[in-house]
């Protein structure tokens, strides 16, 4: 379905004011992105580049951490999401702690294995891709679990697990060893945008997550299946916690680095802004610093829904934090590559020069799915070199 625009400015260029390049006329500079409209301009924080739509502070959880998926297939994902969660709470209500709890450590590692398959951000090496990311996640994870509740099984007689092992060594390892995995990719340097990055770091974490779930709450599931008593709102509360915020949490920290150490890569606009509070090392702090901060909290809080309410709040400003970076690497990584043939723009569906950004509707051509810009051919993908 490809649409022509109202007009046709598309062919007509014009200079852009941020970037000083002739491009098409339109609503955004298909070079540098900025908006030619809105007064905004090169910031444009109230069109993310990933889903134009959207403002950039906005915690939403589909755009941010799947950016390749087009508005449409967003939806889709978004409505299996919410479907989700309800399912988890329908479970705990029936009082099958164990399902709710399978379904929710479950539920974002499935959409998100669906979502790489989807835009095939794996590119030809699928199998190399999901054992660097989710399968070392996955053991990692599981590891990590049988080593930290034997050391708290010999604890339990002398205390020796205090704020600091349990606030600040176990979070810092935790995060580690979710980037461990991706970091075998980087070494490899076949992957080359910041969104692939990103990709592989919230896999990571995914698996990493849902198998410190399965593994630290193995115990549970050979106790009945159908709980005693009434059903209790902490159960739910909990299970929501363990399976779906921490996971938020996890990937949007591993996200955050692996997407900005890729982004690093690339070069030129890391360096010009090397000691900013965006740059790559402000990044990897920040997401230390939020694992270290939520782990000695955690640690003292002694109510459950003053622990959901703390871990709710960091997903939220997380995701955010997440997509203030995306944007603003997305918006650094577009070099100067001309005006390209015109294709289909995957978001709006207008015909349009191919570019770094759609001049239509402003999104990053490296959001697209991976397949459908190689099926083009178009150049808004290409790697960058120079
Ligand atoms: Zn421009
Ligand atoms: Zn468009």
């Amino acid at each position: 379905m490809t649409q022509q625009p109202p007009d046709d400015t598309n062919r007509q260029l014009g200079e852009c004011p941020h970037c000083g390049r002739d491009v098409p006329v339109g609503a955004f500079c298909g070079n540098c992105g900025a908006s030619l409209t809105a007064p905004a301009g090169g910031g444009r924080l109230h069109s993310y580049a990933v889903s134009p739509g959207e403002h950039v502070a906005r915690p939403a959880i589909i755009s941010t951490l799947f950016p390749h998926l087009p508005q449409r297939h967003a939806n889709v994902f978004r409505e299996a999401l919410g479907v989700g969660v309800l399912i988890v709470i329908l479970l705990a209500a029936l009082r099958l702690y164990t399902s709710a709890l399978i379904a929710s450590a479950v539920l974002l590692p499935l959409l998100y294995l669906l979502y790489l398959y989807e835009a095939e951000v794996y590119e030809e090496e699928p199998v190399a891709v999901l054992v660097a990311t989710f399968v070392t996640g996955a053991a990692l994870g599981t590891g990590y679990t049988l080593v930290t509740q034997h050391f708290a099984a010999v604890a339990l007689s002398g205390n020796v697990r205090g704020p600091f092992i349990t606030g600040v060594v176990q979070p810092v390892i935790a995060q580690l060893l979710m980037i461990a995995g991706p970091l075998l990719l980087y070494a490899r340097g076949r992957f080359t945008e910041t969104l692939d990055g990103l990709a592989f770091g919230i896999t990571s974490a995914l698996g990493f997550t849902l198998a410190t779930v399965l593994a630290g709450y193995w115990h549970t599931f050979t106790a009945p299946l159908v709980g005693e008593g009434a059903v209790s709102a902490d159960v739910v509360l909990r299970v929501l916690r363990a399976g779906i915020l921490v996971a938020i949490v996890n990937a949007c920290t591993s996200g955050t680095i692996t997407a900005m150490l890729w982004q690093d890569r690339r070069g030129r606009a890391a360096r010009r802004r090397a000691g900013s509070w965006r740059g790559r090392n402000a990044a990897i702090w920040v997401a230390f610093l939020t694992q270290i901060a939520l782990g000695v909290i955690s640690y003292y809080i002694g109510s459950l829904v003053g622990l959901v309410a703390l871990w709710a709040l960091a997903a939220v400003l997380l995701l955010v934090w997440l997509r203030i970076l995306l944007h603003h690497a997305l918006l650094d990584d577009a070099t100067d590559i001309g005006v390209g043939p015109t294709s289909p723009c995957p978001e709006c569906h207008y015909l349009v020069p191919t570019m770094n950004f759609c001049p239509a509707c402003g999104v990053d051509r490296q959001a697209a799915p991976k397949q459908r810009r190689a099926a083009e051919g178009g150049t808004g993908m290409a790697p960058s070199h120079g």
